[in-house]
């Protein structure tokens, strides 16, 4: 039986500020959409723990065999600085300063994004559609939007109308803001800009003679505004309603509430089930982000080369330190904190490791069955991973102790403690045994350079000492030394 069957799911809900009980509109299976980065520098280590958040979500929901559609998408165009309303488009001031093509920049960093998920064992979601890849999606929404007479059209822009929108719906749902308040706050503004008023957002902006990134449209030529490829996209692939919707913190106001109001405007009805927002990773006690500076990017993590850090982390450890907290909760990044969790990685793992050491009897005095339930109550209730990693240690202890002979477990209970442990270390959490990978990849390699010394020896028999010499010559080039002695052909690394 599916085990979400047996499991009850709740998910705290930003747009009701309640956990809420999980069903999904179709049974058994799960539409996921979350905001992916805007490409134009590399991850920091902030966005990284929103982007682990939800593939902690992701891996629980197939954990508990929901069929799930994730997908997150690329921001490759239409974000501008200031909360993507005006200034600058990044990827292109980038481009410029680097005299490369925007496309450029777009593949470089979509590409550090995705080794760098890699390294975090992230799985990828489903589908990761791109902003330029559907502009005429986005044209049609503002056509329809348009049509509904909540956007109107200034000197070859489009905006949305606010105002209107909300005289027939509510605009502030989601982020809890009053527009009427958010009028009285920006009164100083109105009239400076072609906008009717400063609530309104850019559907469609015309593009300055300079712009390097722009589209034909029937308004003119030009790029569309941030917040509509998140409607465009999530429409396309998980229909006019889906289950979860999911980003930062920071991306509930304008961003979000943004989408709800296109997608309320043209299907007349809320486009998400369950609204979630993962919570900031802060450095010295402030927000990470890419602006300010204040960020460690993972590379730097790994390396060592930074200037919080006494030493490098492995990316097991530094997720293991980010699924300490629960998602919701505000997270700082600290020497101290890393240097624990390093502890307890090791600890847990090595704990795992030896589970074979453990013999059975014919009775348990430790109730396995009790203990694996509250893993899934941890984790039902709202991914709450502290209470969780919690729990696996309650099993380190178990395990110590079963070690040592002071408890006893058959051998059911022996497979439900090994096999539970494996689901939620590996499965769930999505960590690896990093010790023993680098091991592994290290007789990987020693097989390989034997099989080449084999060939070598073949070739020098068969007086075919073009092949030998090549095999010799072509490891030495990638640092592998033959050296032939008496015993036989030895090799050594550099
Ligand atoms: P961006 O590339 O700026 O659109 O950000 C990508 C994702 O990272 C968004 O979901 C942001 O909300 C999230 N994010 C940005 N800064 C942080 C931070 N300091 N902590 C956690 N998430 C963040
Ligand atoms: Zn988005």
């Amino acid at each position: 039986m599916a085990l979400h069957k047996t499991q009850t799911l709740f998910i705290y809900n930003s747009i009701s500020k309640k956990k809420e009980k999980f069903s999904p509109i179709n049974k058994g299976a799960v539409g996921m959409y979350v905001c992916g980065p805007t490409v134009y520098s590399n991850v920091h280590m902030g966005n990284c723990r929103t982007f682990l958040s939800f593939d902690l979500v992701f891996r629980y929901l197939k954990h508990l065999d929901y069929k799930v559609r994730y997908v997150r998408n690329i921001t490759d165009a239409g974000h501008l600085e200031n909360d993507g309303e005006s200034g600058e488009d990044p990827i292109a001031k980038k481009a410029k300063l680097e005299n490369i093509e925007p496309m450029e920049v777009v593949q470089k960093y979509t590409v550090d994004f995705h080794q760098t998920m890699a390294k975090f064992n992230a799985l990828p979601p489903s589908i990761e559609p791109t902003a330029t890849g559907h502009i005429i999606e986005q044209i049609e929404i503002i056509e329809q939007i348009i049509k509904q007479g909540y956007a109107y059209q200034v000197n070859g822009s489009v905006y949305f109308d606010v105002t209107t929108f909300n005289k027939d719906h509510h605009y502030g749902k989601l982020s809890g803001r009053n527009l009427e308040d958010m009028i009285s706050n920006t009164r100083a503004l109105a009239g400076q800009s072609e906008k009717k008023n400063p609530q309104d957002f850019a559907l469609w902006k015309k593009a300055e003679p300079g712009h390097i990134m722009r589209w034909a449209s029937p308004w003119s030529e030009g790029f569309p505004g941030w917040h509509l490829e998140c409607t465009a996209m999530s429409t396309k692939y998980l229909g006019q309603q889906f289950d979860i919707h999911g980003g930062g913190m920071d991306l509930k106001f304008p961003h979000h509430e943004c989408e709800i109001a296109q997608s309320e405007a043209i299907h007349k009805k809320s486009p998400v089930n369950y609204w979630m927002h993962a919570n900031m990773l802060t450095l010295n006690g402030k927000k990470m982000a890419k602006s300010t500076g204040n960020n460690i990017l993972p590379a730097e993590l790994f390396s060592g080369n930074n200037t919080v850090l006494s030493k490098s982390f492995s990316p097991g450890v530094a997720k293991f330190f980010m699924y300490q907290a629960q998602y919701r909760s505000i997270l700082d990044f600290s020497n101290d904190a890393l240097i624990a969790s390093e502890k307890g990685y090791n600890k847990l793992m090595d704990a795992y490791k030896s589970i074979g050491e453990i013999s059975h009897s014919e009775r348990s005095s430790i109730d396995i069955t009790t203990w694996r339930q509250s893993c899934y109550d941890a984790m039902n209730d709202d991914f709450n991973s502290p209470i969780l990693i919690a729990q696996l240690f309650e099993a380190v202890k178990h395990i110590n102790t079963l070690k040592e002979a002071k408890a006893s477990i058959t051998k059911e209970d022996l497979q439900v403690l090994q096999k539970t442990m494996h689901g939620f270390i590996f499965d769930v959490l999505g960590l690896t045994d990093e010790t023993s990978m680098e091991a592994g990849n290290d007789d990987k390699l020693s097989g390989a350079i034997e099989l080449l010394i084999e060939l070598r020896n073949q070739a020098r028999n068969n007086k075919d000492f073009a092949t030998s010499d090549k095999i010799r010559d072509d490891l030495q080039q990638v640092g592998i030394q033959l050296k032939d002695g008496k015993e036989g052909t030895s090799f050594s690394l550099s």
